[in-house]
């Protein structure tokens, strides 16, 4: 995939989350790690995503030098370099503060194994990451474990976190765990959740 393709790409998946309503405002971000390039596609910090074009996308090293773009990159490139560097391969990243899973964030209260499709594509049960700073390197340092067995977890008090092979797998990890805290949250009003 050469830097253009990928800029579409995230732009696509930045406003499909947006259409989807996982971000509000400016919130969230996307990006996509090319290892034979060792570069990050990434959106830019707190441009709206409904007049976001691909020339607005980022491009950055993994230290966060801005290597292509006229924007600041998101302000959580410390945190997607930081998971890239550990992972050490070809991904992409989605965060999200989509409401039903933030709200299980926001309680520190992690989503067990409820739904089928939870397996295949989230891996199983979501686990919350502890808190850290937005924008800090050890949001990343303390988040990539998560991501080794699992392609989605939560922030505390702050949001999602998904990753994918493909930019489309990890959207739609964050697509599937926004549907598991949904039905997660309606299931423990109607009675006890039972864990697969
Ligand atoms: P950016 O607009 O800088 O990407 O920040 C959004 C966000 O979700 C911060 O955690
Ligand atoms: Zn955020």
């Amino acid at each position: 995939m050469n830097i253009l393709e990928a800029k579409k790409e995230v732009l696509d998946v930045a406003k499909k989350a947006h259409q989807e309503k996982l971000v509000a405002g400016t919130s969230g971000n996307v990006s996509i790690y090319l290892k034979s390039k060792d570069l990050v596609v990434i959106t830019p910090s707190s441009i709206p995503y409904a007049s976001m074009k691909d020339s607005d996308i980022s491009v950055i090293t993994l230290d966060g030098k801005v290597v292509d773009g006229k924007h600041s990159p998101s302000s959580e490139w410390p945190m997607h370099t930081e998971i890239y560097r550990k992972l050490e391969k070809e991904c992409a990243l989605v965060h999200t503060h989509s409401p039903y899973a933030t709200s299980f964030a926001v309680c520190n209260e992690g989503i067990p194994e409820i739904l089928i499709e939870m397996k295949p594509f989230i891996g199983g049960d979501i686990k919350v990451v502890p808190f850290a700073p937005a924008g800090s390197q050890e949001l990343g340092e303390i988040t990539a474990p998560f991501l080794i067995d699992r392609n989605a977890c939560l922030l505390a008090n702050h949001g999602t976190l998904s990753v994918g092979d493909n930019l489309e797998k990890a959207f739609f990890s964050s697509i599937y765990l926004e549907d598991a805290a949904k039905i997660y949250h309606l299931a423990k009003s109607v009675g006890n959740p039972r864990i697969i």
